[in-house]
């Protein structure tokens, strides 16, 4: 298959632009499988900050990194996005949503509009121009639709000399397919 398929797009997009040594974000932990991709790219000397509201996903993720022994570089944060801005500080040069629900889990729990619209702007504080934000879009459940909906109106007002906007999508797929959007930070403000 020529055209990449979503979720290898995201990781291609994330490696572009974390280097050895980098402070990055994902922002919804899940299993763990981002975070671990993560780590694995800013090496030991950099460092993950993993954020989820859902105990079982942060146990599930620190089992994940125990057995590829990449504890070290990745800090745990039982805790909303929305919170981000009291536990990191310092400059990013990458984050990554997986929006919706921690699948095998209640659907109930879900990523939400305004709390993920919150996180990215303390992140886009955070990013270091050239720096990515990608979101993950998930929105075929319920409450889906609405987030989508918040989170299009958001970016889709972004001053292009400060950010630019890339949303890449499959339009014949069938279900609701999930969609990616890049931020870039182009400038400090
Ligand atoms: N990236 C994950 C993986 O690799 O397995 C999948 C993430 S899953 C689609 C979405 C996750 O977001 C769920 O684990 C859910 O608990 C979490 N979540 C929901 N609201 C959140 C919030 N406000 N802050 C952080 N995580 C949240």
């Amino acid at each position: 298959m020529i055209l990449k398929r979503v979720l290898p797009f995201a990781k291609e997009l994330l490696a572009s632009v974390v280097e050895k040594g980098d402070s990055v974000v994902d922002a919804t932990a899940g299993n763990g499988h981002d975070t671990l991709y993560l780590a694995d790219l800013v090496g030991k000397n950099g460092h993950v900050y993993a954020f989820d509201v859902q105990k079982e996903a942060i146990q599930s993720t620190a089992e994940k990194l125990k057995l590829a022994n990449l504890s070290e570089q990745v800090s745990l944060i039982h805790d909303g996005h929305e919170n981000l801005a009291k536990y990191v500080s310092g400059q990013v040069s990458a984050a990554i949503f997986n929006l919706g629900y921690l699948p095998g889990s209640s659907h109930e729990i879900v990523t939400r509009g305004a709390s993920t619209i919150q996180a990215i702007e303390s992140l886009l504080h955070l990013l270091k121009v050239g720096g990515l934000i990608v979101l993950v879009v998930y929105h075929g459940h319920e409450g889906g639709k609405e987030e989508k909906d918040t989170l299009m109106d958001f970016v889709q007002q972004l001053p292009q000399s400060y950010a630019h906007v890339l949303s890449y999508q499959f339009v014949n797929q069938q279900n609701d397919p999930p969609f990616i959007l890049a931020i870039e930070k182009m400038k400090m403000s």
